[in-house]
């Protein structure tokens, strides 16, 4: 039988729901209450059955894009929050607790390790280890181990974690696999094929696009069974097991903890994923020709990007991203050229924090979003002093090669 492809799929997504007003769009829903002409029904949403009540837990304009999330990651169900700190902070609050372990990657965002950290502070232990070896992971399992947690690709270093040995691990081990996919998109890779249990995306990157909107989400795979994980409160242990952890993120997570997704930025992340195979073709294409250029350039030392042959994971990128490599790319400047003077000579490149805009943005990585991990941390998380992390735009080719070129060579001329 004939299946429409992923774009197709997700522009007309809409149309599942019946339209309001014939409006082609889902409508935003900025109502904070929702009111109900019999006080029973009112009860009976109180009480589970589907529907809204205050928009602290969800509205329209949010379930209508949850359930493109899903179809994307091709889950069961998601939920949306504010941003993706707030639906990573949902996923380790509500289903952690104090003498639990979670074994993590070590090669993970700056801002999530600083959560970790949080974590540990809450009685959470948490062990960080090199996931590029589902062996480290293996060998940090704890009686106590109930969860395991890792992006696709780091950033900057671009590592890739042994994302298949992992979910075989998990599977076996019967731990919760949770995978932060924001770096390769729905598009590039759907963690659901190799085990996840839960997959978490920042909306704010590659799926809204355009750096107009923050987001995150938590879609639940369907593949793990939650009756036999201990974390889940009794009023969560309701109809199928396979819905309950993701109930309790939202009851928890987004009701109790407020993290909630307002209807505008929802509206505009909606409207994001439609152009997303669009963006990231033009993202990978753009990374890889910039990559390969940089790489044998007099003003460049190294450079880190999964789609070149030299990269220590290329194979695995290769068989996991069906041969695209993501729009990030960390560069290492040749020794004696300054970091802030590249950065300052460049003209088309932003110099900015954030990744996944049309627009190429770079940061001396050391000196600004690993600041405050201090130098030791840095050295043992691969970032180099002069690491330029650049988030690959969708600009002509040519001209972002050009820019890059112009950058440097000014650097080098004595
Ligand atoms: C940006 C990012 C986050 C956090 O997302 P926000 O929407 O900015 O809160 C989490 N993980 C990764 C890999 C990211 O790049």
């Amino acid at each position: 039988m004939h299946q429409n492809g992923f774009t197709t799929t997700i522009v007309h997504s809409d149309r599942d729901q019946s339209a309001e007003h014939g409006a082609v769009h889902k409508p935003m829903h900025p109502s904070s209450e929702y009111v109900y002409e019999d006080a029973r029904e009112l009860a009976a949403v109180f009480q589970g059955k589907a529907g809204f009540t205050y928009a602290r837990q969800g509205t329209p304009t949010t379930t209508a894009l949850e359930a493109r999330i899903t179809r994307m990651e091709a889950g069961k169900s998601t939920v949306s929050f504010a941003t993706g700190m707030a639906a990573l902070a949902a996923i380790f609050t509500t289903l952690l607790r104090r003498g639990d372990h979670l074994v993590s990657s070590q090669y993970v965002f700056g801002n999530t390790n600083s959560l970790l950290n949080t974590l540990m502070e809450l009685g959470v232990e948490v062990t960080m280890v090199d996931a590029t070896d589902v062996r480290q992971v293996r060998d940090a399992l704890r009686p106590n181990t109930r969860m395991v947690f890792t992006e696709t690709i780091a950033n900057p270093g671009t590592q890739i974690a042994d994302l298949a040995g992992m979910g075989e691990l998990c599977r076996e081990r019967g731990l919760v696999y949770v995978v932060d996919n924001t770096l390769t998109s729905p598009w590039m890779f759907r963690p659901v094929e190799v085990g996840a249990s839960l997959v978490m995306n920042s909306l704010s990157k590659y799926i809204a696009g355009h750096g107009h909107a923050l987001g995150g989400a938590v879609t639940d795979t369907g593949l793990f069974d939650w009756s036999g994980y201990a974390n889940i409160y009794e009023s969560y242990r309701k109809g199928a097991p396979t819905g309950w952890g993701l109930t309790q993120i939202k009851k928890k997570g987004l009701r109790d903890m407020g993290g909630t997704l307002a209807a505008e930025p929802a509206h505009r992340i909606a409207i994001g994923t439609e152009t997303l195979a669009l963006r990231m073709a033009r993202h990978c294409s753009n990374a890889l020709a910039l990559a390969t250029f940089l790489q044998g350039h007099p003003g460049v030392a190294r450079v880190h990007y999964p789609g070149l042959s030299c990269h220590a994971q290329h194979q695995r990128a290769s068989a996991l991203f069906d041969g695209r490599y993501g729009g990030l790319l960390g560069v290492e400047l040749a020794e004696g050229i300054d970091c802030f003077d590249f950065l300052n000579r460049l003209r088309i490149v932003l110099m900015a924090t954030h990744l996944g805009d049309t627009r190429s943005l770079a940061l001396p990585a050391a000196h600004t979003i690993y600041y405050e991990m201090g130098a030791e941390k840095r050295a043992q998380m691969g970032i180099a002093d002069s690491l330029i992390r650049v988030s690959v735009g969708i600009e002509d080719e040519a001209d972002l090669l050009f820019d890059f070129d112009q950058a440097l060579r000014g650097c080098l001329q004595p």
